[in-house]
């Protein structure tokens, strides 16, 4: 797999360390400001990045959560883009993204919790990302007693399989944190790679 990672933030130069990436750079912060969710992330300025995470995933906001995960990996999504395609969106345009995406995860939770769908809602019909770029779909499932599956999945941009992790933890999540969670492990398994 190429490199993922590099030492200077592609956007301001800066060293990119986790908390740069997601928090603290002038960039995120743009994205940050333009989300719903600047005002309740409760990040402050100099704070470690697992330690917030860890403190945001037991607030019971779960919709918040859920749009935070998914607003952290849409980050983490477009830098890359950028970074290996030069491509780049507008910054609004990334948290619009990130928003929409939640809503219909929503939806697809409802109609995955409507009796007439059931065993038909998990087909999903997986949607190659652009040419020259890997896309990474998580997922959890909570396994009673046994705690929460997390799951990644990562394919190029012909479907063909390129890396994959599974973890278990003893915590039994709600499904909107385990997504929630699953998403946090992908970020770190491809800072990893
Ligand atoms: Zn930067």
């Amino acid at each position: 797999m190429e490199e993922r990672f590099v030492p200077d933030c592609p956007y301001c130069g800066i060293a990119e360390t986790q908390e740069h990436r997601f928090m603290e750079c002038e960039w995120s912060r743009r994205i940050w400001r333009r989300s719903l969710w600047l005002n309740m992330c409760g990040y402050g300025n100099g704070e470690e990045m697992s330690g917030w995470l860890n403190k945001l995933l037991t607030e019971e906001d779960t919709d918040m959560i859920a749009g935070i995960c998914s607003l952290l990996w849409f980050l983490w999504d477009e830098r890359n883009k950028h970074q290996f395609n030069g491509k780049k969106l507008e910054e609004g345009e990334v948290a619009i993204r990130a928003q929409n995406w939640i809503l219909e995860y929503k939806r697809e939770q409802e109609l995955q919790n409507t009796p007439r769908n059931a065993g038909e809602g998990r087909q999903h019909h997986w949607i190659p990302p652009s040419v020259g770029t890997l896309k990474v779909n998580t997922d959890a499932g909570c396994l009673g007693d046994a705690g929460t599956g997390l799951g990644m999945i990562v394919r190029d941009w012909m479907g063909e399989f390129r890396f994959a992790a599974a973890t278990r933890e003893a915590e039994r999540w709600t499904p909107e944190v385990a997504e929630g969670r699953a998403v946090v492990f992908a970020i770190k398994k491809m800072k990893e790679l």
